[in-house]
Parts: structure tokens; C-alpha cells; sequence
């Protein structure tokens, strides 16, 4: 490659780019040789490389702390998908939640009452509605799909949450009744 003084003008070839300063023979300035455009590039796929990697690590951390949370929760999960609206045979407007309940965990789980929870703007319960799903039993990482039709609602409802009963591992003795 060619490279140029900067202050004399005076050119020089070398094999290679220089990694350090270079200093002109003929005037003594002292200056840094630009990094050519291939070794630019080289850089760049480089740090491309590293920030996906980053990506990714940030990803599997997001994932972890997502599935930790589940765990606190236990091994059942509720998960609205749609809330719909019916009109029933008296013409009264109904809402009907659609959901499922998923077993995350890796043993077998009896599927307790489901509780759907209505609530209002400010995080205020305005009714609770219990009903049993449809399976009794989930098998590890199984899901059971729900469709149920509420009672009339309050006025004010803007939110509608499930919530699960107590429940118990199938392998472990039900509490016994007091
Ligand atoms: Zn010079």
C-alpha cells in the first residue's frame, strides 16, 4: 500500500498497513495510517457478531426470568385468550371468557376450580365467579382449553382475570376435610 505524509507530502509503499504511528523520514512527522477498508469491515462483521451474541444471551436471560416467574406461581398457569360478548335467551348481554389452563410443571395435576375475577379501572373486585373446567387431570405440559359464559356483570367491569383454587400435585393426599 501507498500511504502519504501528511505534512511534507513526501510517499512511501509499504508491504503492509502499519499497526503503530509511522514517522516520515524525510521532515520527522508523525502520524497514524487509517486502518484500510478491509480490516474496517472485518470489524464490523466482528462486532455485528457480538452484538447478536449479546442479543441472544440477553434473550436466554429474558426467558429464564419469565420461566422463574412462572414457577413462583406454581405449576399451573391460567391464560385468558379472548373475552367475547353472548345475548342468552332473556336477551341479557353475557361475557364469555375463553382460556386455557397449562401444566408447566413435569408431574401430573389435578385442574382445580377456576376463578374468574372481575375487576374495575382502578384494580377494584367487582364480582368472582367459580366454575370447574372441563379436564379433572393435566398431564405434564398439557393444556386443557375453557369457554365459560359469566353470570351478568356489574357495571364498571373493565378487566377480567383467571385465577386457580388451591391446587395439589395428583400424587399427594387431598387435605382431609375439618
Ligand atoms: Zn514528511
Amino acid at each position: 500500500m501507498k500511504i502519504k505524509c501528511d505534512f511534507c507530502k513526501t510517499e512511501y509503499g509499504l508491504d503492509r498497513a502499519p499497526t503503530t504511528p509511522v514517522k516520515c523520514a524525510v521532515c520527522g512527522h508523525c502520524w497514524s495510517v487509517p486502518v484500510p477498508a478491509r480490516r474496517s469491515a472485518y470489524l464490523m462483521f466482528f462486532a455485528s457478531v457480538c452484538a447478536l451474541l449479546s442479543a441472544i444471551v440477553f434473550t436466554v436471560a429474558v426467558i429464564t426470568r419469565h420461566q422463574a416467574t412462572h414457577n413462583e406461581r406454581g405449576p399451573l398457569l391460567t391464560n385468558i385468550a379472548q373475552v367475547t360478548t353472548t345475548t342468552d335467551e332473556g336477551g341479557v348481554s353475557r361475557l364469555v371468557v375463553n382460556g386455557s389452563v397449562i401444566n408447566i410443571s413435569d408431574q401430573i395435576y389435578g385442574v382445580p376450580d377456576l376463578i374468574i375475577v372481575s375487576s374495575d379501572d382502578d384494580g377494584r373486585i367487582l364480582a368472582r365467579q367459580k366454575f370447574m373446567p372441563s379436564a379433572t387431570l393435566l398431564d405434564a405440559g398439557a393444556s386443557v382449553d375453557f369457554s365459560h359464559v359469566l353470570a351478568p356483570q356489574p357495571s364498571g367491569v373493565r378487566k377480567i382475570s383467571a385465577h386457580l383454587a388451591d391446587i395439589q400435585p395428583s400424587d399427594t393426599k387431598p387435605k382431609e376435610q375439618k
